[in-house]
């Protein structure tokens, strides 16, 4: 017999039982609806990092563990990347650390950072990973909600300054953000980094969506601001930018003593991930501007399908300025409950969707957003706005 009169799932966790990514593509597989929920592309990443995975397979290259903090030739290519892009200087061999996806950077950096009871700012909505993270350090999250304002959420710069006290440790951000599509533009990110010099806090700043803007949107690392990159761990993934969202390569950049914290905490949680993929990896990065170039402007041209497709069913579209998704308002379609409208949409429109809520601590600030993503192959997402018609009617 076991012990049932306590849960199995402590206390810390007993929140994040499921995601809602479980809950709606298991709906979406019972009903046979178009998964526009969880933000993976249904067509994989350029066949060239495909085949040097498979030759570094063959070649006998990382198919034991590769060395703790990446294969050499992975933190060199992240090295030359944040050289090359934005200026950024790290020595690969004590400011690189690659990881099991941005999701294990994530939880590294927090365990490593906080002690329990710190306070972590992040902003909200939030990426679902974060809050179970910070509950898993022993932190408590604050935090500092998105507002709709001129048809995008911005942040309000006098709340994220009222939200930090004492007791706040790190400031938890993320740019080009899921799931409101905000980028954050350079002038917000020059007084959030001016806040976090002027308390004296660590930044954790997730920037997998780095390539991911459109228009004039310019995406700018917290990490070059004055006087942060002392302060600031910056994470980045492979599998937003190359279209492998299954290989799990992440990776942290920063200051040595902050690379080396998360790295301790990083050898315990996996040790080492993804041997032969770290390499087709480091090849990646190398890729010529034109592979950006392309892979921005085939999601853009997704992106403009979708919102249109959106617009004419008869919702509120926000502005994306980077990432994969769309967040959309349903109360001009007579609906207020995003969870309940996700719930019934399989059904009514053959779609499935996110209700943006499970992102907020403060569920009624989120409750009439829902998120569609468009890393999907164009047929699928013409069917899907034709589908989507079906509201409007
Ligand atoms: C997808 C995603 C991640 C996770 O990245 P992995 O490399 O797959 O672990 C982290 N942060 C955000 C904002 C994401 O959308």
């Amino acid at each position: 017999m076991t012990s049932s009169a306590r849960p199995h799932l402590n206390r810390r966790l007993a929140e994040f039982g499921t995601t809602i990514f479980a809950e709606m593509s298991a709906l979406a597989a019972s009903t046979g609806a178009i998964n526009l929920g969880q933000g993976f592309p249904d067509t994989d990443g350029p066949e060239q990092i495909r085949e040097a995975a498979v030759r570094a397979l063959r070649d006998g290259r990382g198919n034991q563990y590769p060395p703790g903090p990446g294969v050499p030739e992975l933190r060199a290519a992240i090295a030359a990347h944040q050289l090359r892009r934005y200026g950024l200087s790290y020595d690969p061999d004590t400011e690189v650390l690659v990881t099991a996806g941005a999701t294990e950077a994530i939880a590294a950096a927090l365990l490593a950072l906080l002690e329990p009871g710190d306070e972590v700012v992040a902003l909200e909505p939030y990426y679902d990973s974060y809050a179970a993270s910070i509950a898993m350090a022993g932190g408590r999250r604050v935090p500092v909600t998105l507002r709709p304002h001129a048809g995008a959420f911005r942040l309000d710069l006098d709340e994220l300054r009222a939200a930090v006290t004492d007791r706040t440790r790190l400031l938890l951000i993320n740019t080009p953000h899921n799931p409101t599509g905000t980028v954050l533009t350079r002038e917000e990110l020059a007084a959030v980094a001016e806040l976090a010099v002027e308390r004296d806090l660590l930044v954790v700043t997730d920037e997998v969506y780095e390539h991911l803007v459109f228009d004039d949107a310019e995406h700018t690392p917290l990490a070059s601001f004055p006087g942060m990159r002392e302060r600031t761990v910056t994470i980045g993934s492979a599998g937003k930018t190359y279209s492998f969202t299954g290989w799990k390569v992440g990776w942290v950049t920063g200051a040595p003593g902050l690379v080396a914290a998360v790295r301790s905490v990083k050898q315990y949680l996996t040790y080492v991930a993804s041997g032969p993929f770290q390499y087709a990896v480091a090849e990646a990065l190398a890729l010529p501007d034109s592979y950006f170039t392309a892979f921005r402007e085939d999601m853009r041209a997704k992106r403009d399908l979708l919102a249109a497709g959106l617009t004419d069913a008869g919702f509120e579209v926000f502005r994306t300025a980077g990432t994969y998704f769309i967040t959309t308002d349903i109360r001009p379609l007579g609906e207020t409950d995003g969870f309940a409208f996700c719930r019934s949409l399989p059904e009514r429109a053959g779609v499935v969707a996110i209700p943006n809520a499970v992102f907020y601590d403060h569920r009624e600030a989120g409750a009439p957003f829902v998120r569609f993503a468009f890393c999907k192959r164009t047929s699928v997402l013409e069917e899907a706005v034709g589908r989507l018609k079906a509201l409007a009617g």
